[in-house]
């Protein structure tokens, strides 16, 4: 834990007590400042007094005694509206700040020199975030890795000579952070998200901008326009930050480029030789090649070799429910992205393969799969479930194939048995399913973990038919 010292002697008004609320709680407590705590809820309110933390009505507290508001990134800073604890700051003059700013102040005061990478996007933050902490990990640094990801950044060890802080930055952490200046900032993309939390594109980007703009070094994607238009703004100001431009996209210009399946560097390092994601399992599809490109660039920046980054990116495990994979049974590979809970996170695995046994559906999200159309002739056949089978059904016919099948457990079993009869190299049964999970799944994590043990059953259920195939086979 990292006791922030910076509060030491002086009254803190706290509110979100839910994950990263209490541990910064503690940080604060730790350090030696007077923690108020508030949470709307009571659970999270007895939780927090179990831990030994002092619950103060912040509605009928005096603001006036209150140095700062320490604010959870779930609760609305801006839009729709700002919270009431940040109206009641606000009115006492006092700043509003979230746990990476506290993390900030405390490196700047413990070790200024200590290396921070900061990672933020509309998409791919959590999968370029634990491929850098992994590669850095494999290559023996001491790694620190969390934020929005994991560990909440004050759980973890201090920031020190050796330490290698990898931190994963939501939008909301950003705007809760005035001092972000890491060594290595990273802005993977920008498309339309969370935008009635931000009002609009414009806010969201600017907020972004923030992450990279007082880095020693930006990394910054320039596939889409919005980050094209921040990189050229950083360039123009010369100096620092020093940016790398970064594309996954054959048809743009920059500094790392992802082309047929390797990692290419142009900039000054002339680092000539190429890294082949065909080695890196867990990397397929052009969107991981933009995650791979980021941690390479930032491997390189932190001094790995070239060796030392394609162990790590040929041995990266993945990341439970993102193109997770899963099994195999034969020729048929079995993919769980339950992560997918809309179409657009659902493109990004329909392109990454082919001859697809495509389960999808649960509760539908706006638009449904139409935008997805395009990509229809990869599917073998659609398998639907839930409260979305009716939209999704409409949209297929005349297209794809499809089966309605209600539950995942029946779609599961279809895919693999239409899958186990196909003549395709590598058919794969995709959980990807364009939803989410709530009308039949508390979250797509329990989704995606019942598809996996459906696969752990079956693998399981052949390997002892297997094991007598190969005995008898190998009996004179
Ligand atoms: P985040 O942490 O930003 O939500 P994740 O790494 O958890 O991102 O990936 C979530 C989903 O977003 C993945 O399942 C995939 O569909 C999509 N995705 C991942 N990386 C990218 C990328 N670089 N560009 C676009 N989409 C991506």
């Amino acid at each position: 834990m990292i006791a922030v010292r910076c509060f030491e002697g002086r009254k803190v008004a706290l509110f979100g007590l839910g994950g990263s609320g209490l541990s910064t709680a503690r940080a604060l407590v730790a350090g030696g400042a007077e923690v108020a705590a508030w949470d709307d809820n009571a659970g999270a309110r007895a939780r927090a007094s179990a831990a030994g933390i002092a619950i103060v009505d912040l509605a009928a507290a005096d603001w006036s005694a209150y140095a700062a508001l320490i604010l959870a990134p779930g609760v609305p800073l801006t839009h729709p509206k700002p919270h009431w604890t940040v109206e009641r700051a606000k009115a006492a003059g006092i700043e509003i700040i979230g746990d990476i700013e506290l993390f900030c102040r405390e490196r700047a005061a413990l070790a200024p020199r200590a290396r921070f990478v900061a990672i933020t996007g509309a998409n791919g933050k959590s999968t370029t975030t634990a491929l850098l902490a992994h590669i850095l990990r494999e290559a023996g640094r001491d790694v620190q890795m969390g934020g929005n990801i994991g560990v909440p950044i004050l759980e973890l060890a201090p920031p020190s000579e050796n330490s290698i802080h990898v931190i994963e930055c939501s939008s909301f952490q950003i705007d809760l952070a005035p001092s972000l200046a890491p060594s290595i900032g990273a802005l993977l993309n920008i498309t339309p998200d969370h935008l009635d939390r931000h009002g609009t594109l414009e806010n969201y980007a600017a907020i972004k901008e923030r992450l990279v703009a007082r880095a020693d070094v930006a990394l910054i994607g320039v596939d889409d326009a919005p980050c094209r238009a921040i990189a050229a703004r950083l360039q123009a100001s010369g100096g620092r930050p020093r940016v790398v431009t970064i594309s996954a996209l054959a048809s743009s210009v920059s500094d790392i480029a992802v082309e047929d399946h390797r990692i290419l560097a142009r900039g000054p390092e002339a680092m000539t030789a190429s890294l082949d994601l065909r080695d890196a399992p867990a990397l397929r599809g052009i969107h991981n090649g933009q995650n791979a490109a980021f941690a390479f660039a930032a491997a390189r920046m932190l001094g790995l070799s070239l060796d030392e980054i394609a162990r790590g990116l040929a041995s990266f495990p993945g990341l439970a429910h993102r193109m997770e994979q899963v099994g195999r049974l034969g020729r048929v590979l079995f993919v769980n992205d339950s992560k997918a809970t809309n179409a657009d996170a659902a493109e990004k695995a329909l392109l990454s393969f082919e001859d697809i046994f495509w389960i999808a559906g649960g509760k539908a999200k706006e638009g449904g799969i139409e935008p997805l159309r395009a990509l229809f002739p990869r599917i073998a056949k659609a398998y639907l479930i839930g409260a979305a089978s009716d939209a999704f059904a409409r949209t297929l016919q005349g297209s794809v194939a499809f089966e309605r099948c209600e539950t995942l457990d029946v779609a599961a079993a279809a895919a693999t048995r239409d899958a186990q009869a196909s003549v395709a190299a590598e058919p794969v049964v995709l959980l990807s399913p364009a939803c989410a999970s709530y009308d039949q799944f508390a979250n797509f994590e329990q989704r995606g973990d019942r598809f996996r043990a459906l696969v752990a059953d079956w693998i399981a259920a052949q390997a002892p038919s297997a094991t007598n195939a190969e005995i008898s086979r190998s009996r004179p």
